[in-house]
């Protein structure tokens, strides 16, 4: 039936395929990937015989009516992304309004996320974050894009490219203070995993020693400490008339 499954792969470790995504991936008519040659070799590793079709930034506009296409005459589709959850800093958006917009099915086949995974590791607030996926490339665009977050007391999640990394740590320190508390989580899920922790200053010290490599996700901790929550806490009323019982 016309359905499109959105359906998360692995980010690195491939034992954390799931049950569900692969049987979705072995029923559908048509698989959509990012990269067919890397998504094929997942498949391939499964034992998956799918119909490849390639969607990615640059063909969004030709392929969208291709597999509406597809989806009108009742075949399914999963949307698969070269790593994660697809339509998380990854094509798909688009294609996911359309099928709504059409009236077609979508199906949500969860698993892992980069920004989740990293976050209930990193030891900062877990209770409110805010996702950030990749800042603006231009600097004066990502100076500006990061004044506007520095008083955010949810902690932040950024994706960002090993060669940019430096740059934006030194952009972060500018504007949140050197002493802001850093994670970043590397290579999650596969073998060379590492989380490292401490200021940004220090971040930036660390990553002089040991230049980055590897695939990165980056959190930083909010503004204010959570841990207190003003909506369980007295009001300042309450705190008045208590006090005047004294
Ligand atoms: N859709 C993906 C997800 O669900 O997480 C994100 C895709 S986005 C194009 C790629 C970025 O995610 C990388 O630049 C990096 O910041 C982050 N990322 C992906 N895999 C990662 C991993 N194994 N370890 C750390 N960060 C990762």
């Amino acid at each position: 039936t016309a359905r499109l499954y959105l359906v998360a792969t692995p980010i690195g470790n491939r034992e954390d395929i799931t049950l569900r995504a692969l049987r979705i991936l072995k029923e559908v008519d048509w698989v959509a990937a990012e990269d067919t040659r890397h998504s094929g070799q997942l498949l391939k590793h499964f034992q998956i015989s799918a119909r490849l079709i390639s969607y990615h930034e640059h063909n969004v506009a030709q392929r969208i009516p291709e597999l509406l296409g597809y989806l009108s005459v009742g075949q399914s589709v999963a949307l698969i992304s070269d790593a994660g959850t697809p339509a998380i800093s990854d094509p798909g958006e688009e294609l996911v309004r359309a099928c709504l917009q059409a009236g077609i099915p979508v199906v949500p086949i969860p698993g892992p996320v980069a920004a989740i995974t990293a976050l209930i590791a990193s030891g900062l607030s877990t209770r409110r974050f805010v996702f950030e996926g990749f800042l603006p490339s231009k600097t004066r665009q990502r100076q500006a894009h990061l004044r506007q977050l520095a008083q955010e007391p949810r902690t932040l999640i950024f994706y960002e490219a090993p060669h940019r990394l430096r740059q934006t740590l030194q952009d972060l320190s500018a504007c949140f203070g050197p002493e802001r508390q850093v994670v970043l989580a590397r290579e999650l899920t596969k073998l060379h995993e590492t989380f490292w922790r401490g200021s940004l200053a220090a971040a930036l010290e660390h990553l002089n020693t040991q230049p980055p490599r590897g695939e990165f996700t980056l959190l930083i901790e909010g503004a204010v400490n959570l841990d207190h929550d003003p909506e369980n806490s007295p009001s300042e009323t309450e705190i008045r008339q208590e006090l005047a019982q004294l």
